[in-house]
């Protein structure tokens, strides 16, 4: 390890930076996260400079001028380090000469023999900082590793940090015993007091660690939760960050059938799993002992991942699983997952609305109950809006009849999106008066998303997912 990593106080502290293009903005925006001061020294201020500089008067020292190494010298006393971000190398060689006579750290951009400090790729979630470093070997390689810790790290975690922060000393007081007190730590970290500042429930997370402190028999409490969570429509890359997270550190997963195996491998290995899906008229499990199973998991004390397809809040049920958590005292949380409608329609190169066809759009359930008795044909029969049917196979031809019946243009063009954003993704395209026959002839099967109206033909240019099925045109 030719460079040691450290981190430098930088309250009340003054540093040297040297450049005015964008990479001295950069260095500049960095430099700016902490307390420091900077004296800054450069002719002509970049754009971004510029507006840092506006944001922050009192902490920029600006020097509109070139550095000069004999005149100027005197400015490097006091620096904690210097930035040189120049493309000068007679100049940067002379500055790192300087420095090194003075005794002082210097960083020169991307010229690593002058340096006597290297600078990291950081990922910030004060006060926790990750720094990375390749030794000036493979930068690219330092920011790939940050990617990959911004997308682990949760936003909040900063602030978990700030509350354990807070409890430090006093968790020392309380708990003598090394084995204890480890222990203790790590019920912090894997535990409900972690989670709650993660949801951004800081009080509840200070008082679940005030209230375990003050247990004197140490027997931590195991507190159970549950994750609502939507997982999109198939592609696991329409996952979101907050999704994944959850669905790696969940010790139980109730799951149905939109949920894609894609999905499903991205569970934590030791998971249970449980399937508790639904078929048209063949329900696999009744909602009212999903309901049960989710709070009963719960106060076991387990971290309960209900992984729905799309979102949850949308023809998921989720409302109804939810009132039982709250009736219960079971607390949860819901992380919103992309809907059937947004994926499929992206897929298909269909844009919802658009000022030219639909200024509005409609999410509909095709689940016809007593028929179609249910649904409001004659508010569907504008044609400026958009209408999407979840759940639409087995009525689609009641439902293309209902809509012409209804005033609806008969040749309105309407797409039908099989299996939409996995790689099997069939889509066809028609308009009211055929769509029903053709999904017959080219035998579609659920899960199928309806789309209607005139936005459906910028298909044509918008395409450009290619699904296994491909596209099966009969426009006329
Ligand atoms: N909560 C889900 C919808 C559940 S209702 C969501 O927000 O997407 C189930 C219906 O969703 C299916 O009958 C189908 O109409 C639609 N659907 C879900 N995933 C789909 C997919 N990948 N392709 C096409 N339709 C899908």
């Amino acid at each position: 390890m030719d460079y040691f990593p450290l981190f430098h106080d930088m309250r009340d502290r003054h540093c040297l930076l040297v450049g005015g293009g964008a990479v001295a903005a950069r260095k500049l925006r960095l430099l700016l996260k902490t307390p420091v001061n900077v004296v800054l020294f450069s002719p002509e201020l970049h754009r971004e400079t510029q507006e840092l500089l506006e944001a922050h008067p009192e902490r920029i020292d600006l020097q509109a001028r070139h550095f000069d190494v004999l005149k100027d010298s005197a400015d490097l006393d006091q620096k904690v380090f210097v930035i040189a971000a120049t493309d000068d190398a007679a100049f940067n060689q002379s500055l790192a000469v300087l420095c090194q006579k003075k005794n002082i750290a210097i960083n020169v951009v991307d010229q690593p023999e002058l340096c006597t400090i290297i600078t990291s790729a950081i990922v910030d979630r004060s006060p926790l900082v990750v720094a990375i470093s390749t030794a000036g070997k493979a930068p690219v390689l330092g920011r790939r590793i940050r990617q990959q810790l911004e997308e682990r790290l949760p936003a909040n975690l900063g602030r978990f940090a700030d509350i354990l922060g807070d409890f430090r000393q006093k968790i020392s007081r309380t708990i003598h015993d090394e084995k204890q007190r480890l222990r203790f730590w790590q019920w912090l970290l894997d535990g409900p007091a972690h989670e709650a500042a993660l949801k951004n429930q800081l009080d509840d997370s200070r008082q679940i660690i005030e209230r375990a402190l003050e247990q004197t028999d140490n027997n931590l409490p195991a507190e159970g939760e549950v994750y609502l969570v939507g997982a999109g429509p198939g592609d696991p890359e329409l996952l979101t960050l907050k999704a994944l997270r959850l669905m790696q550190q969940a010790d139980v997963v109730l799951y149905d059938r939109l949920v894609s195996p894609a999905i499903m491998e991205l569970l934590r290995r030791d998971a249970d799993r449980i399937y508790v899906g639904k078929r048209r008229s063949d329900h696999a499990v009744p909602q009212d002992d999903i309901n049960q199973q989710l709070v009963t998991l719960a106060k076991e004390g387990k971290r309960v991942l209900r992984l729905k397809g799309g979102d949850p809040f949308i023809f998921g049920r989720g409302g109804e699983e939810l009132e039982t958590l709250a009736e219960s005292g079971v607390s949860f949380q819901v992380v919103p997952g992309i809907t059937a409608a947004s994926g499929c329609a992206s897929y298909a190169g269909i844009p919802l609305t658009h000022r030219d066809y639909a200024q509005s759009v409609r999410f509909i359930t095709g689940h016809l109950q007593n028929n179609q008795e249910n649904i409001r044909w004659a508010e569907l029969a504008a044609a400026d809006q958009t209408l999407v049917f979840y759940m639409s196979l087995v009525g689609l031809p009641t439902i293309c009849k209902a809509l012409v019946d209804a005033g609806r243009d008969k040749y309105t063009a309407a797409a039908l999106v099989e299996k939409g954003t996995c790689p099997e993704q069939r889509v066809l395209i028609s308009d009211l008066s055929r769509l029903s026959d053709e999904a017959k002839q080219h035998q579609f099967r659920a899960p199928t998303l309806l789309i209607i109206g005139g936005v459906v033909a910028l298909h044509k240019q918008l395409h450009w997912y290619e699904g296994e099925g491909r596209i099966i045109s009969t426009e006329s």
